[in-house]
Order: structure tokens, then C-alpha cells, then sequence
């Protein structure tokens, strides 16, 4: 074991802020790099450093490797939490960091190779006996052989990037005729937003459920699962509220999922903490979409459910220890999340600027994390995310209430926000009653 006693957060925002936390709670120190455009950030307060690392652009500041390790060179830091986003699949940078003696706090080189080409990734978990959608075996070669695939598989399919994310790169394609534009404008996008046009095909699972299971990998080949989360509730292909446990889901199904994920984690030696995402369709079979091997936006619900800390986890199997066992993690109540962006809550357009007035919601089992502030501008460079409300209750029906309760409570002044978007979705019958898809606010 190598304890690690400085951490260096290569990130921003409400996640930088969240690592912060945690790596106080430990006893450890943290080092927060920022660019110019985050230099009043409060969370910038709580660290024990930070450091200027570059200009307002990604390209020269969270994600400037150079400036990033030179940062941890010259703060002492003897390991890098990478958040989401950013450089947390960056191979090149946990080799960097490897190089450079800096633990990197997440999964190895080999595991993040695998998963990051998610048509790859399909191959391996298929071979490991984990279930996958019908579709392309791997990369897509070109228009003609997608054309003869998609015939083979039948309408609708879906042509997806293989170094995709966060819903781009996507097209569905419901008839022969479309599917000429759809090729072209998804790899044009792929190749615009990851350097990558490489496509793969996927039948077109009609009105699915989005089921995810969080899972964490130790140094002794120990894996287990912080149970499940339902993200059904997207826009584009984005997830907007999360929850756990996912009601939808039976009994049986639910510990058919976790042991497969954990199966399917082993298979590839995993260490960290990483998502194995699932489509559900209405008959209870899931099949695997893809693996992200980083914290997501929406753990928080999972450690709500389960009152673990999952950072702790990943800083804990990173200095060598080992998890606990499966048994002693309980699950309890329902959580929800929403996330609250700095958007238009009704046509979902970007609105930075400063917020002129801002009112936390608190009480029982409400948890906001934010980085926001009365007086705080929201850059225009980076994601419009400025804050998870999350929840807890005994039951999802009353998750629901209190999550009402709480957005009542946040107040953000001086831009728009999503805040009015969840209020309404609290009221919404389809979602109270558990009654919606993937698909489902794209017809409304
Ligand atoms: P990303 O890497 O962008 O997160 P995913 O592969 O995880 O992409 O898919 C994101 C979302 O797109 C899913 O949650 C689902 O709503 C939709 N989706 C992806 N693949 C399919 C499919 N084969 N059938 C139906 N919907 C899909
Ligand atoms: P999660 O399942 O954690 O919610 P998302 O797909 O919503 O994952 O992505 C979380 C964050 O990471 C978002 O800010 C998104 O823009 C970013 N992201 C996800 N995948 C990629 C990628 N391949 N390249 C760059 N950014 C990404
Ligand atoms: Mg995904």
C-alpha cells in the first residue's frame, strides 16, 4: 500500500468541489488547477492550493496535460483525480501520469483501451457472455456494408460513433431511404466532436429504459456494485434525472444485472469505479451499450441509496486497499437527482451570466451540489451544468415530494436555469407514475 496524502483535481465546477470534500473528510490535501476563467471560483477557497494552469479554452487549460503535470510536480501532488469529462478517458494522460510517478485515480491504461472504442467494447463483453444489441461485429466499413447490415438487422437502426459521449455521434434511422444522410452527419459529428468518425450499428430498441449499475474494482481482483440507477428521463440521448433503485426493474432482473456486471468488470481485470450501462427493453432483457470507466454525473444517487462515499472508494483501491465485502454495503429508499444547467428550461439553450441572486435548498436529506454562488458568473467555454439537486426518501413517491419541495427552494436569479423543467416533471403523471422511456420527452 502507498498512501496517497495530496490530491490534484483535474477538473472543475460542481465535481471539483465534490472531490474537494471527500479529500478533506480523509485527511488528505487537495490541489485545485483552474483557468482564467474559473479564477473566482469559491470552491477555489476550500482547497488547501490551487493553481493558475491556462487560458479560458479547454484545449489550453483542463485539458492542457503539459500544464496539468507540471501543476503536480510542483504542488507535491502524489496523485490526480480526473472527475468526468475532460481527461478522465484519456489514455495519454494516465500514461503521462504514470511516467511522472502520479497515481492516476481510476481505472489502468489496458481497461480504459478497451472500453473507450465502444464497438470494441461490445466485442469483449459479448466474448465475456454479457448481452449486447444485434448489430455490426465492430466498425462499420463504409455507406455500402452499413446499407447490407441494415437490411440484415431490419429498420430501425441506430448508427452510433464508437468514441462517442455524452449523446453525440448518434443517429437513429428508422428507413433505407435515410440512411445515406444519417451516415454522413453522424460521422461528420463524430469526427468533429472526438477526432474519430469510426461508426458501428445497433438495432433500434424501441422505447427502452436507460438501467446503469455502478461498479468498483480493487488491486486484489475484488469487484462489487453500489447497485443501480435508472436514467431514462433524457433529452437527446442526455440524461436530465436520475434515480435508484430502478423500480422498473423485477426482483429477479435486478440481481441478474448487478451479477452480470460484476462478471463482466472481472472479465477485464477492472480497477476503480466505473458504469456498465444497459438498455432494458419491455420484457426485462437488458443488453449491454457501453462502459464508462469514470465517476458519472450521477453517482451521487447510488451513494444516497447506500450511504457510501464512492470518491472514498476510488481514492481507497488507488492507495492500495482493498474494497468491502458485497454483504456489507446496504441499499435503502429511493433517490433522485436532477440536473440543473444554466439553460432555458423549455428550449434547453445555453444561457451563461451571472447569477444575481442564489438560494440553497437544504433540509432533510437534500443534498445540492453546486458551485454556485450569488455573484458568480457562469463561463460560456464549458458544460452548462451548475449544480445536482439530489434527494433521499423512504419511498420513490416520496423521493418525488421532497425533490418538489427542495426546487421550490433553489433560487437563481440573473440567468435562466432548468430548475422550472424539473418542477413541472415532478407534477407530470407519466413520471410520477413511473410511466416513460428514453424517447419519451422527445414526443412530447
Ligand atoms: P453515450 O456514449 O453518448 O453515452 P450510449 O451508447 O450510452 O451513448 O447511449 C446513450 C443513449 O442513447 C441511451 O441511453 C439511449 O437513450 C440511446 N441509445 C443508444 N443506443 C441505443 C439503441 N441501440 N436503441 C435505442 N436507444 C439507444
Ligand atoms: P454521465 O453518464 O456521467 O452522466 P455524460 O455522458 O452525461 O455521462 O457525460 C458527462 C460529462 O462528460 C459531460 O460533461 C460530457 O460532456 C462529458 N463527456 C462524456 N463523454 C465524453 C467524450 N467522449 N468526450 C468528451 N466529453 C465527454
Ligand atoms: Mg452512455
Amino acid at each position: 500500500m502507498k498512501e496517497i496524502k495530496r490530491i490534484l483535481i483535474a477538473n472543475r465546477g460542481e465535481i471539483a468541489l465534490r472531490a474537494i470534500r471527500t479529500i478533506k473528510e480523509m485527511g488528505k490535501e487537495a490541489i485545485c488547477v483552474y483557468s482564467i476563467a474559473d479564477k473566482e471560483a469559491l470552491y477555489l477557497k476550500y482547497c488547501d492550493a490551487s493553481i493558475c494552469i491556462g487560458g479560458a479554452k479547454s484545449s489550453e487549460s483542463y485539458l492542457n496535460i503539459p500544464a496539468i503535470i507540471s501543476a503536480a510536480e510542483l504542488s507535491g501532488a502524489d496523485a490526480i483525480f480526473p472527475g468526468y469529462g475532460f481527461l478522465s478517458e484519456n489514455q495519454n494522460f494516465v500514461e503521462i501520469c504514470e511516467k511522472h510517478n502520479i497515481k492516476f485515480i481510476g481505472p489502468s491504461v489496458e481497461a480504459m483501451n478497451i472500453m473507450s472504442n465502444k464497438s470494441k467494447a461490445k466485442q469483449v463483453m459479448q466474448r465475456a457472455g454479457v448481452p449486447v444489441i444485434p448489430g455490426s461485429d465492430g466498425a462499420i466499413k463504409d455507406l455500402e456494408s452499413a446499407k447490407k447490415l441494415a437490411e440484415e438487422i431490419g429498420f430501425p437502426v441506430i448508427l452510433k460513433a464508437a468514441a462517442g459521449g455524452g449523446g453525440r455521434g448518434m443517429r437513429v434511422v428508422e428507413k433505407s431511404s435515410d440512411l445515406e444522410k444519417a451516415y454522413w452527419s453522424a460521422e461528420s459529428e463524430a469526427l468533429s466532436a472526438f477526432g474519430d468518425g469510426t461508426m458501428y450499428m445497433e438495432k433500434y430498441i424501441k422505447n427502452p429504459r436507460h438501467i446503469e449499475v455502478q461498479i468498483i474494482g480493487d488491486s486484489f481482483g475484488n469487484v462489487i456494485h453500489i447497485g443501480e440507477r435508472d436514467c431514462s428521463l433524457q433529452r437527446r440521448h442526455q440524461k436530465l434525472i436520475e434515480e435508484s433503485p430502478a423500480i422498473i426493474l423485477e426482483q429477479s432482473t435486478r440481481e441478474k444485472l448487478h451479477n452480470t456486471a460484476i462478471k463482466a468488470a472481472k472479465a477485464i481485470g477492472y480497477e476503480g469505479a466505473g458504469t456498465f450501462e444497459f438498455l432494458l427493453d419491455d420484457k426485462q432483457n437488458f443488453y449491454f451499450i457501453e462502459m464508462n470507466t469514470r465517476l458519472q454525473v450521477e453517482h451521487c444517487v447510488s451513494e444516497m441509496c447506500s450511504g457510501e462515499d464512492i470518491i472514498k472508494h476510488m481514492i481507497n483501491v488507488a492507495q492500495g486497499l482493498a474494497l468491502p465485502k458485497q454483504e456489507e454495503i446496504n441499499f435503502k429508499g429511493h433517490s433522485i437527482e436532477c440536473r440543473i444547467t444554466a439553460e432555458d428550461p423549455k428550449t434547453f439553450t445555453p444561457s451563461p451570466g451571472t447569477i444575481s441572486k442564489y438560494a440553497a435548498p437544504a433540509g432533510a436529506n437534500t443534498r445540492m451540489e453546486s458551485h454556485m454562488y450569488q455573484g458568480y458568473a457562469v463561463p460560456p467555454f464549458y458544460d452548462s451544468m451548475i449544480g445536482k439537486l439530489v434527494v433521499w426518501a423512504p419511498s420513490r413517491q416520496e423521493a418525488i415530494i421532497r425533490m418538489k419541495r427542495a426546487l421550490n427552494e433553489l433560487i437563481i436569479g440573473g440567468i435562466k436555469s432548468t430548475r422550472d423543467f424539473h418542477l413541472s416533471m415532478m407534477d407530470n403523471p407519466d413520471f410520477i407514475n413511473n410511466n416513460f422511456d428514453t424517447n419519451y420527452l422527445s414526443r412530447k
